[in-house]
């Protein structure tokens, strides 16, 4: 390690401010990723950074294997991923791990205890534990700095790749991080010739797999001295195993028991631990999902308590395990915050309002996917009807065309948007095509991805160092790929949209329609001047039907009957509609929808 000095700064962090800081003061010099909450903004804070080259990759899988690429090449390397994405990741993981690294190899994965943005819970210990590769556990933004500069000395000190184990409080909480010093490789980068360790041909691979097991063998040992497992010695009635944000839920709640604070969770100091239990009455294993390290410290002949007392299903508080330990929740330490509801829906003029509003019409099975798009399942929209995961759509889709027949004809769509169908819907397609089926796919391109936050995609037209790109032509693609039909369509425009869904449902054979609009949050569609329309409510009538779009920017006035006669409404009107003009983009979806000329244009007002 060689390290340069330089005064120590205070910071107050957020967790994936302070791993980018710790990315940099790493010397990484190539990060990859694909944007997912809780890990997107650790890249995106990188690239404030001078001397490392990031970029958001089009998955998981390929932002791993560039990782890989570079620390083939000698410079300490980065790949940043939320849970779900590891899945994506794991095939270049696992082999990764047999091959070893040149420059340091760090893979940060965010977990998302109670799915507050994810589509499942998972607990990538699993992956440590089953790729047998190291991993640290932070518990908080210092921490997570800290932890990452030490994974680094791991990765090329035990020729590794190691796993650093984040998770939404750890990402998004902000805490005091002090900056430290640049801890360079001593690894010199160019291009080294070492077939035996980098070529993963059965006769390497059966070499290497004894490597991995020497190499683990030594990380057991070093973990058994190593500083980021430490015991902290208080009242020995009570013992407590725990790491990350488990082991601050833990101390908050039991500040007088003793401790065993695991920052290496995989693999385990086998000997602290035994000798730690040996000296304390009552052991608990306190950790948030599966019982990773219960499992194995009781395969280790230890007794404790761990899920008989803690449960295994979503985020810990210290009230949980207050409660899961003692039975008593005891003093409650914050008074719950009383928020506004907020539930979920699409921005006033999001260009997914259109389409989905069609295919609700169109009594279509909506074979859904990730995105903000998945909001269409919500009514008044209604109108999807499965979602799995990230470009799954147009294989589920495939799936059902194919188990139907003729009786599913005209009846199944895939949706997806432009960073999925980039991520890993495009081999849905082409399977698609190649094994004949007839569903129609969709894909929402409003120019970014969304929902994690706007970050530019390979259809964007723009690098995440704010470079221009290249920008994917789809229709050029799809009809690469096979599709003999492939059309474009404004989705703000109700009837274009609406035909043109209709004919490419109907069809026989495969085909795509592309609905094209920016998102209204991208920093060019907010410059564009919006002139808000505006409600005559002289001539609602009250049917509705600009309701069913569900736009934000339109709410309802109940009316009493005296209220509706005194305007010589109809008897059965039961309120109107009004437009807030502070929230309304002009889109004019709602316009199209009234038959009473009841929306009229921002200009018409007076
Ligand atoms: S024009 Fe209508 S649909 Fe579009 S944002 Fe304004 S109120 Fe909503
Ligand atoms: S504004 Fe038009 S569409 Fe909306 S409720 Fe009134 S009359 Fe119906």
């Amino acid at each position: 390690m060689t390290q340069q000095e330089s005064s120590p700064e205070t910071l107050w962090l957020s967790g994936n401010e302070a791993l980018a800081l710790g990315a940099h003061e790493a010397t990484v010099k190539v990060a990859s990723g694909y944007p997912g909450t809780p890990s997107t903004e650790i890249l995106e804070n990188l690239t404030g950074y001078d001397n490392v080259y990031t970029e958001w990759a089009p998955n998981e899988k390929v932002g791993l294997e560039v990782a890989i690429g570079a620390s083939f090449a000698g410079v300490r390397a980065l790949a940043t991923m939320k849970h779900v994405g590891l899945n994506v990741a794991a095939d270049p993981l696992f082999t990764a791990s047999y091959t070893g690294v040149r420059g340091g190899l760090v893979i940060i994965v965010a977990d998302d205890p109670t799915m507050h943005s994810s589509q499942n819970e998972q607990d990538s210990r699993n992956y440590a534990w089953a790729a047998k590769l190291p991993m640290l556990e932070p518990s908080d933004p210092a921490e997570a700095k800290e932890y990452l500069k030490q994974a680094y000395e791991i990765s090329e000190e035990f020729d590794t790749p190691v796993l650093l184990r984040s998770c939404t409080r750890v990402a998004h909480v902000k805490g005091i991080v002090a900056s430290g010093p640049i801890t360079a490789s001593k690894v010199t980068p160019g291009i080294e010739k070492m077939p035996a360790k980098f070529v993963m041909l059965p006769a390497n691979a059966r070499q290497r797999r004894l490597a991995v097991a020497e190499r683990m063998e030594k990380l057991a040992l070093m973990a058994d001295h190593s500083s980021l497992n430490t015991i902290e010695w208080g009242d020995k009635k009570r013992g407590i195993i725990a790491a990350g944000t488990s082991y601050l839920y833990a101390k908050e709640a039991f500040p007088e028991a003793s401790f065993l604070k695991l920052g290496l969770v995989n693999p385990l100091p086998q000997s602290l631990i035994k000798e730690f239990a040996s000296k304390v009455k009552e052991l608990i294993v306190i950790e948030d999902l599966d019982p990773f390290l219960e499992t194995q410290i009781k395969a280790m002949g230890i007794k404790c308590h761990g899920k008989d007392m803690i449960p295994a299903i979503g985020e810990l508080t210290t009230a949980v395990v207050r409660t899961g330990v003692s039975g008593k929740a005891g003093k409650t330490d914050f008074a719950p915050v009383e928020l506004v509801p907020r539930p979920p829906n699409m921005c006033a003029g999001c260009p997914h309002r259109g389409l989905f509003y069609n295919l609700n019409r169109l009594k279509v099975f909506v074979s859904g996917d990730i995105g903000c798009y998945t909001l269409g399942f919500l009514p008044p929209l209604s109108a999807m009807d499965s979602c799995v995961c990230m470009g799954a759509s147009i294989g589920v889709a495939h799936g059902m065309a194919k188990a139907l027949g003729d009786e599913g004809k005209g009846k199944i769509v895939a949706v997806l948007g432009d960073s999925t169908f980039i991520h890993s819907g495009i081999t849905g397609l082409i399977n698609t095509v190649y094994n004949k089926d007839y569903s129609t796919v969709i894909i929402l391109d409003n120019r970014i991805t969304a929902m994690t936050g706007h970050q530019p995609n390979p259809a964007s037209g723009s690098t995440l160092m704010g470079e221009p790109a290249n920008s994917i032509n789809f229709e050029e693609l799809c009809r690469a790929i096979g599709v003999k039909h492939v059309r474009t369509v404004n989705p703000q425009n109700i009837k274009e949209t609406h035909d043109a869904l209709k004919e490419e449902i109907e069809r026989d054979e495969p085909s795509v329609v592309i609905t094209r609009f920016p998102c209204v949050l991208i920093p060019e569609e907010k410059k564009r001047k919006k002139i808000p329309l505006h409600s005559n409510t002289d001539n609602c009538t009250g049917c509705t039907a600009c309701l069913r779009i569900g736009c934000p920017a339109i709410h309802w006035e109940p009316l009493t009957a005296e209220e509706v006669a005194a305007r010589g409404g109809k008897k059965a009107q039961k309120g109107i509609s009004r437009i807030d003009e502070v929230m309304c983009v002009g889109c004019g979806l709602c316009k199209q929808l009234c038959k009473f000329d009841a929306i009229v244009d921002g200009e018409e007002k007076s």
